[in-house]
């Protein structure tokens, strides 16, 4: 790479920087990619995903012009239901409190669909995720939580698809490439100063785009900002997202923004490495806990396990699980539900016990007191309303009299075998960030857009607090990367 770098530079090489280079250079702009990681570990946390994506459509005809492939056959076993504009404003607004950007939300909403179909016109395909987000109740499948479509190929499809893309339009990716600094003066950004092979060099440009991903990999800012214990919280994704990004965006005045003491965390095995491994992927999750109960070092449940379908409270319950004696929890299940479980429950890297009797599963619970723990199980099959059980719908099956409530979902637990797994935390990405504009331009302290300087993705903040609805952050990334990369692409051209 010579000095000057390229017209655009985009930093990280997940799917928010390669939507924003693809898109820049639609703008006619030369781009160039820098990524930190080498070229086994590269695509970021998007390499780890499952590739769901939340977007809006108002029925089947939408999903079949995304997915011709789809047969009428599949068609007429599967209720897709609709996800409207609507319905996303509404999940937007309820997960996060009502403090989501109105106008980043407003963006991601409207943009969903359209993104998709710009995305499978440059060469990704999608396909209905029947495994995860549907359940075959007497024959036909039904999608139940607003998420209905993943990427061919899942995460490291998604990663491999834009690799081949940008390729084709003759987009440089510079692997082991670590953005150190930004080059600004008053005038703005001109450039970046990268690490790369031991060598530390300056590229300049006419426009940066920043998609680095967020600081949940970096221990001490974890712990800065997120809190106390979220130094023990495993990485579910990447090692290279310590907040880079957001540092060298801040080093030359950007605005923080958002939700910096808030997280996406998960449930996800006790016993997981403290990074993600990719050969695992997303498999050490354990997702499947609206139909067990979960059981705490004291042996008692702490959490409303059925407040809501798994997408609306996932993301929210790994910290609840941090917050635990220990920081782990055991989901309890018995033989009615031990069908619904998903495939991340068979996997070989797993922390199960099980047994045929409850005095026996309790006493293999590792840390847990057994004693207390059958009392609870007990109380709680003792507080089962029998009302018919449906995983499709919040079917009201819940407990009476609890101290701590099961919505829905609530089984009673007294039929062998019996099955439980350890999880801990789990986190995921960082909802803090910097400031945008409606343009994917970085806004600086006194609000003012700092020239030449774009973001998108985890590193952004305003969208995302307290909560999250599953399969937003592809999204996200997709909707700020599009849109960061046309401006820097038309800056560039313009300069
Ligand atoms: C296990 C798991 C499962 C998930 N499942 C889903 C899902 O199914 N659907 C969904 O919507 N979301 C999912 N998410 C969240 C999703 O991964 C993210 O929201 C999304 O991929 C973020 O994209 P991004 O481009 O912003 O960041 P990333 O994909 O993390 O990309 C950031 C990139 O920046 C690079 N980088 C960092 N620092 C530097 C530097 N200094 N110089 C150069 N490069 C740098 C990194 O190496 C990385 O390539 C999941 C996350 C995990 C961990």
């Amino acid at each position: 790479m010579n000095e000057n770098a390229a017209d655009v530079i985009v930093v990280g090489a997940g799917n928010a920087a390669f939507s924003a280079a693809v898109s820049a250079r639609e703008q006619g702009a030369s781009v160039v990619v820098l990524e930190r990681a080498p070229e086994n570990e590269a695509g970021g946390n998007t390499r780890f995903t499952a590739g769901a994506m939340r977007f809006a459509y108002d029925g089947v005809e939408d999903l079949r012009r995304l997915m011709p492939d789809l047969t009428d056959d599949e068609i007429a076993r599967t209720d897709f239901g609709t996800y409207t504009e609507d319905q996303f404003f509404d999940d937007m607004g309820r997960v996060t409190e009502f403090r989501t950007d109105p106008d980043l939300c407003e963006l991601l909403v409207r943009r969903s669909r359209s993104t998709m179909h710009w995305m499978r016109d440059k060469g990704i395909r999608f396909v209905p995720i029947w495994g995860r987000q549907a359940f075959n109740v007497e024959g036909r499948f039904k999608f139940w939580g607003g998420l209905t479509v993943e990427t061919w190929g899942g995460g490291p499809g998604l990663v491999d698809a834009w690799t081949a893309i940008a390729k084709r339009e003759r987009i440089a990716v510079e692997y082991g490439a670590r953005a150190l600094a930004l080059l600004a003066d008053e005038a703005g950004v001109h450039g970046v100063r990268i690490k790369q092979e031991g060598r530390i060099r300056d590229l300049r440009t006419h426009a940066v785009v920043l998609a680095a991903g967020g600081f949940q990999a970096n221990v001490e800012w974890r712990t800065r900002y997120l809190g106390p214990s979220w130094d023990l919280a495993k990485v579910r994704g990447t090692r290279f997202a310590t907040g880079d990004g957001i540092r060298i965006a801040l080093d030359v005045g950007a605005m923080p923004c958002g939700n910096w003491s808030g997280c996406h965390a998960v449930g996800w095995d006790r016993n997981a490495p403290e990074f993600g491994d990719l050969a695992v992927g997303d498999g050490f999750q354990k997702h499947s806990y609206p139909f067990s109960i979960m059981l705490n070092a004291r042996g008692e449940r702490f959490v409303d396990e059925g407040a809501d379908f798994r997408n609306y409270t996932y993301a929210k319950y790994g910290r609840v699980i941090l917050a635990q004696p220990g920081q782990f929890a055991w989901q309890v299940f018995d033989r009615k539900t031990l069908h619904l479980l998903r495939d991340e429950y068979r996997i070989k890297q797993v922390t199960r016990a099980s047994a045929n009797t409850l005095e026996e599963l309790t006493r293999k619970l590792d840390d847990v007191d057994a004693q207390q723990a059958l009392a609870t199980i007990r109380e709680f099959n003792a507080a089962v309303r029998d009302v018919p059980f449906n995983p499709n719908v919040k079917d009201g099956r819940c407990t009476n009299g609890l101290r701590i409530p099961k919505s829905n979902w609530a089984t009673t637990i007294d039929e062998p075998p019996f099955e439980a797994y350890a999880v801990t935390c789990g986190i995921t990405f960082t909802f803090g960030g910097v400031r945008i504009d409606t343009r994917g331009q970085v806004q600086d302290v006194d609000l003012a857009p700092i020239p030449g300087l774009y973001a998108a993705g985890e590193m952004v903040g305003g969208l995302f607090y307290n909560n999250y609805p599953g399969g937003t952050g592809l999204m996200a990334g997709s909707v700020f990367g599009r849109i960061a990369g046309s401006s820097a692409g038309l800056r560039a051209r313009a300069g």
